[in-house]
């Protein structure tokens, strides 16, 4: 299983694309389709006309606004160059809604010559291929649904958290896991509401047992202070600085 982080920060940061994250098993997966992350994606070579599932954690828009751009150019794709497979869209509790509102919507969106699949998860794991996919519920904002991904490909293991905060349905989600890529926001020093700061972070690699821990999701101030030494206080193993474009084997 390969992982390349498209996007490391936040909606307006300055030097990072927002949240965004190819997974290459035997399928291609984008976790999350932020801002800045389509460009991403096409530096890594990747052809965005053959991406035909995408995961996405919640709906705030520095986890979703590229998508517009993505889909606006499917529709044109199909229409006038080639064809491209069917889209599956899969994400939490008011993703048929919000889809649904937009492909009726926007302009054009429902011209596409490929079919939508609108797919809301909850708790329940389903295969993609030999691909193993087990979203879990987490905690980020009051009456959002927003859940993070755990992804099992032969024998390996990785763990996305999505935006959340420090909660027992993430250390399940991270149990063990080879890599887990974990939403670090803020630094230890300067916490903010429904995310982790760098020590949370530390202690669910510490709590789930994980073997590498990427910190990821930065908001500009988490720059300015030292958040792999924070939460190397609390964890042992593996601590990498998630940055755009990096890319890994789990
Ligand atoms: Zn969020
Ligand atoms: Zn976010």
């Amino acid at each position: 299983m390969r992982l390349t982080i498209l996007g490391s920060g936040t909606n307006l940061h300055p030097t990072r694309a927002a949240a965004g994250y190819l997974v290459q098993t035997d399928r291609v997966l984008l976790l999350d389709f932020g801002p800045r992350t389509l460009v991403n994606l096409i530096k890594m070579g990747v052809d965005r006309h053959r991406i035909s599932h995408i995961l996405f954690s919640h709906y705030h828009a520095d986890h979703f606004s590229d998508f517009v751009t993505f889909f606006f150019d499917a529709v044109f794709h199909s229409k006038f160059v080639g064809p491209r497979p069917d889209l599956t869209l899969i994400g939490p509790r008011g993703s048929r809604r919000l889809f649904g509102t937009m492909l009726k919507t926007f302009p054009g969106f429902n011209a596409g010559r490929f079919r939508v699949k609108i797919r809301e998860v909850a708790d329940r794991g389903f295969l993609l291929g030999r691909t193993r996919i087990t979203p879990r519920t987490v905690v980020h904002s009051p009456r959002l649904h927003c859940v993070g991904y755990r992804i099992d490909y032969r024998g390996r293991t990785l763990a996305y958290s999505g935006d959340t905060q420090y909660c027992e349905p993430l250390l399940h989600l991270c149990r063990e896991a080879d890599v887990a890529v974990l939403d670090c926001s803020f630094p230890a020093n300067r916490p903010g509401a429904g995310h982790m700061h760098a020590g949370d972070c530390g202690r669910v690699a510490r709590e789930a047992d994980v073997a590498r821990l990427i910190l990821s999701h930065f908001y500009p101030i988490a720059e300015r202070f030292d958040v792999k030494r924070q939460a190397r206080r609390y964890f042992g193993g593996t601590i990498l600085a998630g940055r755009d474009l990096m890319t890994l084997s789990v």
